[in-house]
């Protein structure tokens, strides 16, 4: 049997192939002192690298100006400007004479100096050049130790990525072609990472905590995101094996694509509606083939994730292109959920203690109103496009609700004042995703015209539980009985109240909560397109009421693995051939 490590499956699927270590962000900072004799050896390494460096920069400019624009590559140009400041350069090589310290030590404090002192500075030019920085002193360092920096986006030869941690922009940028899959050793199933994987079809394990130390750059490895392992450097016997499933499953997926053709209603006829989560545009094509009747969560994340944030007339064709492409399908733009797990280049340096209890989303909204009514202005002008509906995320108290619309109705008198039309009757829906706003849904029930429940971030708060840690995976568990009392109460409230309800967390793209969600009074399931025909395969294949019985049977039970082992019982009776 060859070795084998576990994880949690954040993308079903089966790869076979090379594995290639991706490093990232975590360099490795040597720090030891030099000896007298040797200084001018060590300043001498610190010039090559310096010479290298702005080499590799002036390369990436001319190649990203042929592929791209002037305009991007024109961000490298301040790159260049940190590294030919006679300033910065002095600096470095007196410390290093004088302290007799070596040059990634040297470099790596003094970069951190001067980030340091850019944080505090207003001027927002200013303190955009601190990712330069930050990126142009990792350039360095990775030169010093003469290792190359290979992004994501340059593989040229098919990989398995196997990293300690991915963010989500690293994701985003992977070349789809070449990464057959990845494991990370961080991460839990909801981390938006592990969403960006389900989104781009790309099997993927997270939380294995020793994938980097037990497997070697090269090694061959089969990655099982259906059973939750890797196997490291598998026999013949092994990989053949695992080829004959892949296209077994396959043929499965194939057979399972018919279903898009058939009306999705139980049994009993109720009409459930299966929408799509979209995170890239990309994914709008593969989401509809999927039979989708619309979007119900369009991350608008993706567009902050480049250095330079988008303006109106960028957000607006991007939209645009998703709300012409489903109209007259629903098209729900969610508002800018940056914090938590999303930090891209604008938010780097905001350092918080506490990230997911932090300044996020509505909350960074609110704070920075330039860039919400921005992107207000560009959704509404949308609007008249198509079907939109604009959700805000992570409202916690009414007043928030209040801010946000206060601040969209001044965003339309100001298109009235222009002459630019859109939507008047526009939907407004907020996010239920933290317990506050499940508590006290009734109220917030009066003031906007639909509820979608975020189960990730709903978990997380209710719980207690990071959403996107390893270690206390094991607690994240949306069958914890509090969770099922709260996903009853919002469903009750948003009937009493005729509030459209829809669901968007994780949890409604998992096949195994389907009965479940449908017996809690949830008729709008939103999700990515991973497991969308296995749901409604389900949903064609049930009734309401064994559904509302299976929900009553689970709630008596006061323990989570008791309900688990009930519901997956009932669950796998009914639907023996699944993947759950
Ligand atoms: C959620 O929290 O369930 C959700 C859909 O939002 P996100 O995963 O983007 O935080
Ligand atoms: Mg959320």
């Amino acid at each position: 049997m060859s070795k084998s490590v576990e994880g949690t499956i954040a993308s079903p699927g089966i790869s076979i192939g090379k594995a290639y270590i991706y490093k990232g962000d975590n360099i490795i900072i040597p720090k030891y002192t030099i000896p007298k004799d040797r200084i001018d050896g060590e300043i001498e390494r610190f010039d090559e690298s310096l010479a290298k460096t702005k080499e590799d920069i002036k390369a990436i400019q001319i190649q990203i100006a042929s592929s791209l624009s002037d305009d991007t590559a024109d961000i490298f140009k301040s790159h260049l400007m940190v590294l030919e400041d006679p300033i910065f350069d002095q600096k470095v090589r007196d410390t290093i004479a004088r302290e007799n310290r070596n040059a990634e030590w040297v470099l790596n404090d003094i970069s951190l100096e001067l980030i340091q002192s850019l944080s505090s500075i207003e001027d927002e030019y200013l303190r955009e050049r601190i990712v330069d920085i930050s990126d142009i002193s990792k350039r360095m360092i990775n030169n010093l130790q003469k290792s190359d920096m290979i992004s994501l986006a340059d593989l040229e030869e098919e990989v398995i990525v196997i990293a300690s941690d991915l963010t989500p922009s690293d994701t985003a940028i992977m070349n789809r072609k070449y990464v057959l899959a990845f494991v990370t050793d961080r991460g839990g199933r909801t981390s938006h990472t592990a969403i960006m994987a389900r989104a781009m079809e790309i099997p993927a394990l997270v939380g294995t905590i020793s994938s980097t130390s037990m497997i070697q750059d090269g090694d061959m490895v089969i990655v099982d995101a259906v059973h939750g392992k890797v196997i490291i450097n598998p026999s013949k016997d092994e990989i053949t094996e695992f080829r004959k499933y892949q296209e077994d499953l396959k043929e499965l997926e194939l057979e399972l694509s018919k279903i898009t053709e058939l009306p999705s209603h139980t049994l009993d006829n109720e009409n459930i509606f299966i929408y799509g989560n979209i995170e890239i545009p990309e994914e709008m094509s593969i989401i509809k083939d999927h039979g989708a009747q619309g979007i119900g969560l369009f991350r608008s994340e993706f567009l902050f994730m480049d250095r330079h944030l988008p303006d109106e007339e960028k957000q607006f064709e991007e939209y645009r292109r998703v709300v012409e492409f489903y109209n007259p399908l629903p098209v729900t733009i969610r508002t800018l959920d940056v914090g938590g797990d999303k930090i891209y280049a604008f938010t780097k340096h905001y350092k918080e203690r506490n990230p997911f209890l932090g300044c996020r989303a509505i909350r960074f909204s609110l704070e920075n109103e330039h860039l919400l009514r921005t992107q207000l202005r560009a959704i509404l002008r949308v609007s008249s496009y198509g079907n939109v509906k604009l959700m805000f995320p992570m409202i916690t108290t009414v007043e928030e609700i209040f801010k946000a619309k206060e601040i969209l109705e001044d965003v339309k008198h100001q298109l009235d004042k222009e002459g630019i039309s859109y939507d008047s009757e526009m939907p407004v829906g907020i996010m239920i995703e933290v317990p506050s706003a499940a508590i006290n849904s009734d109220i917030f029930a009066k003031y906007v015209d639909f509820f979608s429940v975020g189960t990730n971030d709903l978990v997380q708060y209710l719980l207690a539980v990071d959403r996107i840690s390893e270690k206390i995976a094991y607690l994240y568990n949306p069958l914890n009985l509090s969770v099922l009392r709260m996903l009853k109460r919002i469903s009750q409230v948003a009937i009493e109240n005729n509030v459209e309800l829809s669901i968007c967390g994780e949890m409604a793209g998992e096949p195994k909560y389907t009965m479940l969600l449908l017996g809690l009074g949830y008729r709008h399931l939103s999700m990515s397109s991973a497991f969308m025909y296995q749901i409604k395969r389900i949903i064609r294949a049930v009734t309401i009421e064994e559904c509302e019985n299976l929900v009553d049977e689970l709630m008596i039970m006061e323990n989570t693995y008791d309900i688990e082992t009930k519901m997956l019982e009932r669950v796998k009776e009914k639907f023996p051939n699944m993947i759950y």
